[in-house]
């Protein structure tokens, strides 16, 4: 197959783990004989630099005529203060906004081998495999903000169709899987929660197959530590979902291993890491690339159809992690190269 598939390498170690993460396109598609056009273009504060503009046109319209687009990570120390008149995360925003993008997939797997990096150090961590499904387009990050010498508001507002859709992709995605929907809330106190809920309870009529669960988002925050492994597909809002992936991205162990897809109804997807620019590590060559190649998994399975070659790749990485070499976020001292050619390598096994 023919794909055209825009990069977006972004600051930080952004560019160091796109790097590897077009490399294991690259021999994905030698292995199955596919045709990967890769075209780069800016965004982020590096965007700022040589443009004024953190999400130049000539980046959008590119990633808007795009199979599929692969993003690094924006930001960094030298373009964080908040009073500046652009910064970079709005570039994302945008672009996020821009492509329709509402479902924002967070698989969250614990590897065996890393089992005790995780700060749930017993039993629990067996058998966790929980799929965030995350809204991205609304509620309080897309509301109106105010302030005045006094007042700040931030509105909250969702409406039925956003809901709806978001909810329909998590169903669908449980269908494929242990068909089971926990459905996170704050329908106790906020009206968005109740239209969320009774809305989710709407639309699970239509997938009468699917056991659908709801929680309270301070329960969900205690019962991610306590049962991980009793939760299959988790639908919530924006902010809970922010900050519920965070915790869970806890449990795995390191920022460097998770990966995420952004999904609207167009067919091009945003595949980019959960972590970010890490201005500490940037520029070193040891920044873990596992995060960005999974999303070329998530980005060959979600956009191109390409199953095999996305279980391809993850069973690549599973090995990696089971042998090694590991990056120091997890415990080891190999460097990013030495960390792609091993999943390189095992490409190559299970091609
Ligand atoms: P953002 O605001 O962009 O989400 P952040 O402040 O939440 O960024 P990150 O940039 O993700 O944080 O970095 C948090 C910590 O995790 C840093 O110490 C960073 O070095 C580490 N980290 C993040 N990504 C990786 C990676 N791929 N490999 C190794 N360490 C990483
Ligand atoms: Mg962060």
């Amino acid at each position: 197959m023919r794909a055209h598939i825009v990069t977006l390498p972004g600051d930080g170690v952004g560019p160091e783990v796109t790097a590897a993460a077009v490399a294991v396109l690259d021999a994905v598609a030698a292995h199955y004989d596919h045709h990967f056009h890769f075209e780069e273009h800016l965004i982020g504060g590096c965007a700022i630099d040589a443009t004024g503009e953190p999400l130049p046109p000539a980046s959008l319209d590119a990633c808007k005529a795009a199979d599929a687009v692969l993003l690094g990570a924006v930001g960094g120390p030298k373009w964080s203060d908040p009073n500046a008149p652009v910064r970079p995360e709005q570039g994302l925003l945008a672009l996020r906004a821009a492509l329709g993008v509402y479902a924002n997939l967070r698989p969250l797997q614990v590897h065996p081998a890393l089992a005790e990096l995780s700060p749930l150090k017993n039993d629990k961590l067996k058998n966790v495999d929980v799929l965030f499904v995350r809204e991205l387009t609304g509620g309080a990050y897309f509301g109106a903000k105010t302030r005045t010498i006094d007042t700040a508001i931030d509105e909250c507002k969702y409406t039925v169709a956003e809901v709806e859709r978001v909810t329909r992709r998590a169903f669908q995605l449980a269908r494929e899987r242990r068909k089971h929907v926990t459905s996170v809330d704050k329908a106790n106190v906020l009206e968005t929660s109740r239209l969320w809920r009774t809305t989710v309870q709407r639309v699970a009529q239509e997938f009468p197959d699917v056991k659908l669960e709801h929680q309270l988002v301070d329960s969900m925050a205690m019962l991610l530590l306590t049962q991980p492994g009793k939760y299959d597909v988790v639908v919530t809002e924006n902010l809970f979902g922010d900050i519920l992936t965070d915790e869970a991205a806890a449990l795995a162990g390191s920022l460097g291993l998770l990966p995420s897809a952004s999904l609207g109804e167009a067919k091009g997807g945003l595949y980019e890491p959960i972590h970010g620019s890490a201005p500490d590590i940037a520029g070193q060559g040891v920044a873990n690339p596992v995060a960005a190649i999974l999303s070329t998994a998530m980005l060959l399975r979600h956009s191109l159809g390409l199953e095999e070659e996305a279980s391809t790749v993850e069973a690549a990485v599973a090995d990696v992690l089971e042998r090694g070499p590991h990056t120091r976020d997890i415990g080891g001292s190999a460097g990013t190269k030495e960390v792609l050619d091993a999943v390189l390598a095992a490409i190559d096994e299970h091609a």
